[in-house]
């Protein structure tokens, strides 16, 4: 096979600051493991604009589409806000999905034990908790018609439309099928079967598609109200969660929050197989561009380098080296390092951003010594 290629999309804000410690991370990778990539590097967001007047240039799209992985920092800030909605920074990584077709977006929620005190939630309920979201990300009820605000009678009226084809819910229940049995082998469904048409129709497609392809994973149904509760109350009872693009929406918000930083958190968006048989993919931080603390060296990286652990894992089948950097992080939290986010009371000095990723690489060094 080629070389695997990767793009690397910096972005705005804090994306050029975290990406440099994912480079570090990559060309650690080359000179230790022999695991190179084709890397290249382009503008989206506020920098593609300034530069290009548009948040995403044609043939940065185009690059997109060819390169087995997409890697993307963040994008936006308060200087462009004043620009019209179809030029904001926002628009490209929204281009990106769209264009790509990224129809299955995974975010893990996972408690590193150093970080367990974090969490809102108590140490036992969280430590060790280790689960994914997966989302459907391109239908549902933010894309569905009708929609619009209407005049009926003396009032207004906000329509959208929960709409879902089988083909829609079939891929994403694959891809939840496909991850879980490279994980836990259990998938639970979540919807409003109880009420809504469009639940039923999700969990009929479902039960059709683990019949047929995935007897082999474990499958349960929960109705997404009482899904975020069990979150709540025992997250670590789950494996996989798919579900629509409404419910995963805040089901993964709320799941992400139990683990800690925002600065922690890895997120892929995948697509339809292409040609070699890799899965269309991005990969970015759930964090934004934090404009607050841009500039300064505070950002945590690890949610950035998590993010390429995942590409190692879903994009290049290298599951044990996205676990020897997933390990590494573990390490260097366990020796106490933090980023100003991941402060608590106890008054220790954070780590700046290149700390952390040299802390990191080091972990990764001494990993193979
Ligand atoms: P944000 O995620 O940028 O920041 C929220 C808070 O979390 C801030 O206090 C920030 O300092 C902190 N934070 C975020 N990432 C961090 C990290 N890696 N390390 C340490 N602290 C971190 O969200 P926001 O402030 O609502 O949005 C800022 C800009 O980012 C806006 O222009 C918004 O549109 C954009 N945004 C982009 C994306 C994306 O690119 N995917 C996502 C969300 C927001």
């Amino acid at each position: 096979m080629s070389t695997p290629s990767i793009l690397i999309l910096p972005g705005d804000g804090i994306g050029p600051e975290v990406m440099a410690e994912v480079r570090k991370v990559i060309d650690w990778y080359g000179a230790k493991r022999n695991v190179t990539f084709d890397v290249s590097e382009d503008l989206v967001g506020g920098a593609a604009y300034d530069a290009h007047g548009t948040p995403l240039h044609d043939d940065t799209m185009a690059k997109a589409q060819e390169v087995d992985a997409v890697l993307l920092g963040a994008v936006g800030g308060p200087k462009y806000d004043v620009l019209d909605f179809s030029v904001k920074p926002e628009r490209g990584l929204l281009r990106l999905r769209k264009e790509m077709d990224l129809y299955s977006n995974l975010r893990p929620a996972q408690c590193f034990d150093a970080l367990a005190d974090f969490s809102s939630l108590k140490r036992d309920v969280v430590a060790g908790l280790d689960i994914v979201i997966v989302r459907e990300l391109t239908s549902g009820i933010y894309f569905g018609e009708p929609r619009g605000i209407i005049n009926e009678g003396n009032e207004r009226v906000g329509i959208n439309t929960q709409r879902y084809t089988e083909s829609e819910i079939e891929r994403v229940a694959r891809s939840a099928f496909e991850l879980a049995r490279r994980r836990g082998n259990k998938v639970c469904s979540m919807e409003k079967a109880n009420v809504m048409e469009s639940g039923i129709l999700w969990r009929d497609v479902v039960t059709e598609v683990h019949q047929k392809d995935y007897q082999d994973v474990e499958l349960s149904h929960m109705y997404a109200d009482a899904g975020a509760m069990q979150l709540c109350r025992w997250p670590k009872q789950f494996d996989v969660i798919v579900t629509d693009n409404l419910f995963g929406d805040l089901l993964s918000d709320a799941a992400a929050m139990l683990t800690g930083s925002l600065g922690m958190l890895p997120s892929a968006s995948l697509g339809a197989p292409m040609a070699n048989g890799r899965p269309k993919a991005l990969y970015e931080p759930v964090h934004g561009s934090a404009p607050d603390i841009a500039g300064q060296g505070k950002a945590n990286p690890i949610a950035c380098i998590l993010s390429f652990a995942m590409a190692l894992r879903y994009s290049f089948d290298m599951g044990d080296e996205a676990t020897r950097l997933e390990e590494a992080v573990e390490k260097v939290l366990a020796d106490g390092l933090r980023t100003a986010d991941l402060l608590g009371e106890d008054g220790a000095q954070p780590v700046s951003t290149s700390e952390m990723g040299d802390a990191i690489v080091a972990a990764l060094e001494a990993s193979v010594a």
